[in-house]
């Protein structure tokens, strides 16, 4: 009896393997017709400096306008896009439209954009790829974007878990490109850790602002003060009030990206602004 139940189990979980490991070849089989039909689309979300709200830099943020279940979230196919080699595919796809969209945006008004940067999200497999520098190398000579107005966001399990992230950054770095660490304090990087990683600039992760605590606090402002001892800027990510805005002013913050200061737009949108 307790032999058959077990081999009941092992089927029923045998089943759900099934289920799901179908429900995820659906998935990416969708998302890599998505590409070829031009499903997916990048969102803009400005990064402002919180002493003056000059417009520093904007992340692009993809999007799926999928023809059945409408706009999709990235947390909704980026992780499953992520357990292939389909993420670099999509990385592609971002890398070719963001740095084409700011170079598109400095043509139409050079005094209002000259200056100012577009950030892309760059998954761990895919800064591990042999052929990302070639693609980025070759999205900046397609769009004609300088180096310097591309900035790179990876965050801190690529630097762990991936021994080939290292030398791919410094070959991207000596290209001119900038390096963002996202979502710091999440994972597992001290601060000690940072004088050390090819970074540029530390974004930290909007759950740090979410809370009043004073201990938290006092967290953010060690944060900003030992990056700025490493020569990195800093973001604080997810602002959603002025009182935080002024709270990151207060601290030496100089850069703030969140809901109060510009939700993510579409290019077009985006375009109405400036
Ligand atoms: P992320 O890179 O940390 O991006 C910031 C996320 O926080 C965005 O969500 C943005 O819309 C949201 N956000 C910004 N300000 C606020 C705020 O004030 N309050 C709140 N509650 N949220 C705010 P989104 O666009 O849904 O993207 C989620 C994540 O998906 C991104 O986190 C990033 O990890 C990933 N992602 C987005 N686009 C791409 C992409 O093109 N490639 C890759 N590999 N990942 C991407
Ligand atoms: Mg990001
Ligand atoms: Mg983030
Ligand atoms: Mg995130």
């Amino acid at each position: 009896r307790a032999k058959s139940n077990g081999r009941g189990r092992a089927e029923i979980f045998d089943q759900a393997l099934r289920t799901e490991l179908e429900v995820r070849a659906k998935l990416e089989a969708d998302i890599r017709a998505g590409l070829a039909s031009d499903e997916f689309e990048l969102h803009y979300q400005p990064v402002m400096s919180v002493a003056d709200g000059n417009l520093r830099s904007y992340e692009a943020l993809i999007r799926w306008r999928h023809p059945l279940r409408g706009m999709v979230p990235p947390n909704e196919f980026i992780p499953a896009a992520e357990e292939s080699l389909l993420i670099c595919e999509v990385g592609r796809w971002v890398l070719t439209h963001a740095t084409r969209q700011l170079a598109e945006w400095t043509r139409m008004d050079p005094q209002g954009h000259g200056d100012v940067t577009v950030a892309v999200n760059i998954s761990a497999r895919h800064l591990a790829s042999p052929s990302l520098v070639d693609e980025v190398r070759q999205a900046l000579e397609e769009s004609g974007l300088q180096p310097r107005r591309l900035v790179l966001e990876i965050t801190e399990t690529v630097l762990l878990d991936e021994p080939t992230a290292d030398t791919h950054l410094r070959a991207l770095r000596d290209l001119g490109v900038t390096v963002s660490l996202d979502d710091f304090g999440t994972g597992y990087t001290s601060i000690g850790q940072l004088q050390k990683l090819q970074v540029d600039t530390l974004k930290i992760d909007q759950s740090f602002l979410r809370s009043d605590d004073p201990a938290t606090q006092s967290l953010v402002k060690l944060m900003i003060t030992a990056a700025h001892a490493f020569n990195l800027d800093v973001v604080a990510e997810g602002v959603e009030t002025q009182e935080q805005l002024d709270r990151l002013a207060a601290i030496g913050c100089e850069l703030a990206q969140g809901y109060y200061l510009g939700r993510p737009k579409s290019a077009q949108e985006t375009e109405i602004v400036v």
